[in-house]
C-alpha cells in the first residue's frame, strides 16, 4: 500500500497545547497536533506522500554531539514560536492504515543512542541488515535496517517511509550486525555510529554510481611454501591448528625474525584449503605492501583484498563487497578490517598484537585486537595473536590458560642471532647534531660493507622548538599546551596537535634579537646531519611528512629493498615488521623522555618499541648491532632490551601492575572532557565523579586531572579515570553513568568515554 492520502486540506488552529522545546537552548519550539499529524521541525515529505515522521529533532541537534533527546515533552512555554515554513497540519482518516503498516528500525549515523522507525512502502522488501535510503531532516541518509518491529513508539501515522532499499549491496550478515551491536554496547556508542564506522565511505553515500558485484573466488588459491618450517615453527603451527572449528585463541610469542609470518601463512593456507576466509590484521598501513607481496607470491590463485584508509573509496567499497560475498579469500588490513563483514571466516590473525595503533583514538574507540578475539569467540574459530613483545594483557591471558601459548625463541634464518644491543653514554660521547661519534663510526662501517642502517627517532620535523637565546622566548602554539615544531623544508613552524602553521620569525617576537636557534632534533634535522657526515651515502627519510602522498611509502621501501639506500631515518613507521636482509645497524636517538612518562604503560611501550626497532637488525645471518644513545646508560629498561629478555621484563612489569592494581588486573575507562572556557570541563568531570560514586561502590572513581596535553586547539582538556575489578562490574556502571551524564550535559562541554583506554 502507499501512504499517500487525500489532502483533505489543512486544518488550521487545531494545535494542542503541548509544546516541545529543543533542549539545546536554540529556542526552537514546536507544537504537536491532534490526530497524529506531526508539526515537525523537519521538512515536509514530497507532496505526493504527505506522511510526516514525528521526530522531535531540532534542526540544530543532529549536527551536534552530546545532544540529549527530549524524552518527554518539555514544560509548555509561554510564547511558543511556530514557523510557517514548517508543514501545515492536515487531517485524514487513519482507519485501516495502522494495521497494515510494515515497519523497519533503522540505524543512522547520528550522535544519538537510538534508532529510527520508518514505514516500508509497498513493494519494498528490506531485510534485516539491508542498507536503505531514508529521509532525515532536510537530507537523505543511508542507514541500516536493524530490526523489523511490529510496533513503534512513534505514532504510525507520523512515520515517514523509507525512500528505497539500496540494491547493489547485499544485506549485512547477522553475525556482522551482532558484532557491531556488541561494539556499540561495549564501547558506549550509538549503533548507527558504529555501523557507519564499519561501512566504507562510498556505501554511505546517497547518490553514487552502482557497484559491480564481485567476481567469485577462485577455486584453488594454491600455496607454495618457501621454507620448510623449522621445528619450533611446526610446533607453533600445530598449536594454532589444534582446534579448527572452535574458539581457540593462540598467543604466538616469537622473537623478531623468528619467522612468525611463515606460521601465519601456513595457518591461512589451511583455512583456504577448507574453503573458508582468512582475516589478517597489521598495525600500520606501511606493513601492508610487504605482506601483500608475500601473499600474492605464496597464494598465487587466491583473491586477496587489502583494507586500509589509504585506499581509494572505490577500492574500499569493492573490497568490502568481496569480503562479504565470500569472494575475497584473504583480507589483509589495518584495524578497520576487523569490522568488515565475511561470509565464512575461518581464522583471524593479529600481527604485532601489542601495538597501540589497534586502538582507535577518536569516535568509536575500539580495540581491533579485542574485537578480533571477541569475533573469533562468537564464530567459534581460531585467532592467532602474534608479537615479539606481547601486551601484558595477552601475556596474562596466556599465563592463566585462557590463551594457548606458542613460542619461537630464536631467529629463523640459520646463523642469524639476536642483535647485540649497547648503550652509548651521551654525556661522555657528546652528540654533534644528534649523532655520537660511536654511532657515526658504526654507520661508516656499514656503508663500507654495503650494509644498511636504520636511524630511529620518534619525532618528525627539523627541531621540536625554536628558542631565543637572548630572552628564552620559544615557539609555542597559542591554542595548545605544546611547542611549535620547526619544519625547515616548508619554512614553517607547525603544531603537531592542532595543525596550526606559522612563518618562521627572523627576529625574536618578544625581544627583537636575531638570535633564534632550533633546539633538539627531529627526523629532518638528523637526515641533514647524516647527509653532511656521510657524503655520497643514499639516505631516505620515512615519516608522516615524506609519506603523505599515496604510494610514496611503497616507492621508498622498494628502493630500500633494491639496495639503493644506505641509511633509513624515520619514526615508528619504520620500527616494526619490516624485513631487510642487509640491514645490520639500528641507531636509537633520544628515547630517554619515555623513561619518565606518567602513563603506566610507558615502559611497556618503550620496551616494545626498542625491541621492535632492534629487531630490524641482523635478520638474515649478517650480525646485527643496535646502538641506543642515552643520558642514562645504566637504566634497567635498556638493560632488559639488551638482554632480549622479554619474559623477565613482563614478569616484573606484571608484578608492578598487580601491586598498583592496573590492567590486566583491573579494567579501566576514561571520561574525557573539554571546554573552551577554563574550568567548565573540570566542573563537568567533578559532577560526573560525584554521580559515579553515587552509582556504585565497587567501581572506583578517581578525581579529575588535566589531560596529558592540557590545551588542544583552544580547548581545555581534562580526564577522569574509573576502575573496576572486572568487566562485568564496569560495563553496567558505564551504561548507567553515561545516561546520567547525557542528561546533565550541555553544549559547552564536549565529552567522551574511552573504554579500555590505551593512553591515560
Ligand atoms: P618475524 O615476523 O617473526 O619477525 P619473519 O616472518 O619476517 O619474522 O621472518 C624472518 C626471516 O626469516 C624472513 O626473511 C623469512 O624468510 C625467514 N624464515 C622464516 N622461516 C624460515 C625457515 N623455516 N627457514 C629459514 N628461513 C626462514
Ligand atoms: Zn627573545
Ligand atoms: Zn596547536
Amino acid at each position: 500500500m502507499r501512504y499517500t492520502h487525500a489532502p483533505s486540506g489543512p486544518t488550521r488552529g487545531e494545535q494542542c497545547q503541548e509544546k516541545y522545546l529543543c533542549r539545546c537552548d536554540c529556542l526552537f519550539t514546536h507544537r504537536s497536533f491532534h490526530d497524529g499529524f506531526a508539526a515537525n521541525f523537519l521538512p515536509q515529505a514530497p507532496a505526493s506522500e504527505k506522511v510526516f515522521q514525528h521526530n522531535r529533532l531540532c534542526r540544530c541537534a543532529v549536527r551536534r554531539t552530546g545532544w540529549n533527546r527530549a524524552r518527554s515533552p518539555a514544560t509548555p512555554l509561554g510564547s511558543a514560536v511556530y514557523s510557517q515554513s514548517y508543514p501545515q497540519p492536515f487531517r485524514r482518516s487513519l482507519e485501516g492504515f495502522r494495521a497494515a503498516v510494515n515497519l523497519v528500525r533503522v540505524a543512522l549515523d547520528v550522535p544519538l543512542d537510538e534508532c529510527f522507525d520508518f514505514a516500508v512502502p509497498e513493494g519494498a522488501e528490506p531485510a534485516i541488515g539491508s542498507l536503505v535510503v531514508v529521509p532525515f531532516g532536510r537530507t537523505r541518509r543511508v542507514g541500516v535496517v536493524v530490526e523489523k518491529p511490529t510496533e513503534s513508539g512513534v505514532d504510525l501515522a507520523r512515520l515517514r517511509p523509507i525512500e528505497r532499499v539500496v540494491d547493489d549491496v547485499p544485506a549485512i550478515p547477522a553475525e556482522e550486525l551482532e558484532l557491531l551491536q556488541f561494539c556499540a554496547a561495549y564501547y558506549q556508542r550509538g549503533l548507527g555510529e558504529v555501523i557507519a564506522a564499519s561501512l566504507p565511505p562510498r556505501l554511505r553515500q546517497v547518490n553514487r554510481r552502482a557497484l559491480k558485484a564481485p567476481a567469485p573466488a577462485s577455486a584453488d588459491p594454491g600455496f607454495s611454501s618457501s621454507h620448510a618450517l623449522n621445528a619450533e615453527q611446526a610446533a607453533a603451527l600445530a598449536a594454532c591448528l589444534a582446534q579448527r572449528e572452535a574458539f581457540h585463541p593462540v598467543l604466538l610469542h616469537g622473537v623478531t625474525g623468528s619467522g612468525k609470518t611463515e606460521v601465519y601463512l601456513h595457518v591461512i593456507a589451511d583455512v583456504l584449503a577448507r574453503g573458508r576466509q582468512a582475516l589478517m590484521l597489521v598495525p600500520e598501513i606501511g606493513l601492508t605492501p610487504q605482506f601483500e607481496a608475500h601473499m600474492r607470491e605464496r597464494f598465487p590463485g587466491a583473491t586477496l583484498v587489502s583494507a586500509h584508509s589509504h585506499m581509494s573509496e572505490g577500492e574500499r567499497a569493492t573490497g568490502w563487497l568481496a569480503a562479504q560475498a565470500g569472494a575475497a579469500q584473504v583480507v589483509l588490513g589495518t584495524r578497520l578490517a576487523a569490522l568488515m563483514p565475511f561470509r565464512d571466516l575461518g581464522v583471524i590473525i593479529v600481527d604485532e598484537e601489542h601495538d597501540a595503533s589497534y586502538k582507535q583514538q577518536e569516535g568509536l574507540r575500539y580495540s581491533a585486537r579485542d574485537v578480533a578475539v571477541r569475533r573469533a569467540q562468537r564464530l567459534g574459530i581460531p585467532v592467532v595473536l602474534g608479537s615479539a613483545t606481547p601486551s601484558l594483557e595477552s601475556v596474562s591471558n596466556a599465563r592463566e590458560g585462557r590463551y594457548t601459548l606458542a613460542t619461537l625463541p630464536a631467529r629463523a634464518v640459520s646463523g642469524a642471532g639476536m642483535p647485540a644491543v649497547r648503550t652509548v653514554d651521551t654525556r661522555a660521547d657528546l652528540p654533534h647534531e644528534g649523532l655520537t661519534s660511536a654511532l657515526l663510526k658504526a654507520l661508516r662501517e656499514r656503508i663500507a660493507r654495503k650494509e644498511q642502517s636504520l636511524i630511529f627517532l620518534n619525532r618528525r620535523g627539523f627541531s621540536p622548538v625554536l628558542f631565543c637565546r637572548a630572552c628564552t622566548w620559544h615557539s609555542t602554539c597559542p591554542r595548545c599546551s605544546s611547542n611549535l615544531v620547526l619544519h625547515r623544508g616548508e619554512a614553517r613552524l607547525r603544531c603537531h596537535h592542532c595543525g596550526r602553521q606559522e612563518r618562521i620569525p627572523v627576529k625574536c617576537p618578544s625581544c627583537g634579537t636575531e638570535d633564534l636557534a632550533p633546539v633538539g632534533h627531529g627526523t629532518q634535522r638528523i637526515e641533514e646531519a647524516l647527509r653532511e657526515a656521510l657524503p655520497g651515502a643514499g639516505i631516505v627519510r620515512i615519516d608522516r611528512d615524506t609519506t603523505a602522498r599515496k604510494g610514496a611509502l611503497k616507492g621508498m621501501l622498494d628502493k630500500v629493498r633494491a639496495g639503493e639506500v644506505d641509511v633509513l631515518v624515520g619514526t615508528q613507521m619504520l620500527a616494526k615488521g619490516h624485513d631487510y636482509p642487509r640491514l645490520t645497524l639500528v641507531g636509537v636517538i633520544e628515547a630517554d623522555s619515555a623513561l619518565f612518562s606518567a602513563d603506566f604503560r610507558a615502559s611497556e611501550r618503550l620496551f616494545a618499541q626498542l625491541t621492535q626497532v632492534s629487531g630490524r637488525a641482523g635478520r638474515a645471518g649478517l650480525p646485527g648491532e643496535v646502538i641506543i644513545q642515552t643520558d642514562f646508560p645504566g637504566h634497567p629498561l635498556y638493560a632488559a632490551v639488551a638482554a632480549h629478555d622479554f619474559d623477565r621484563f613482563a614478569a616484573d612489569a606484571l608484578d608492578d601492575r598487580r601491586i598498583a592494581n592496573f590492567p590486566p588486573f583491573a579494567h579501566l575507562a576514561l571520561l574525557r572532557a573539554e571546554s573552551k572556557k577554563t574550568g567548565e570541563g573540570v566542573a563537568f568531570l567533578r559532577e560526573a565523579a560525584r554521580v559515579g560514586r553515587s552509582l556504585s561502590t565497587e567501581v572506583e572513581v578517581f578525581d579529575p586531572v588535566p589531560a596529558p596535553l592540557e590545551r588542544k586547539a583552544g580547548f581545555e582538556r581534562s580526564q577522569l579515570l574509573v576502575r573496576a575489578g572486572t568487566r562485568a562490574l564496569l560495563q553496567p556502571f558505564l551504561r548507567q553513568w553515561r545516561s546520567e551524564l547525557e542528561a546533565r550535559s550541555d553544549r559547552r562541554v564536549r565529552w567522551s568515554l574511552d573504554v579500555d583506554p590505551q593512553e591515560v
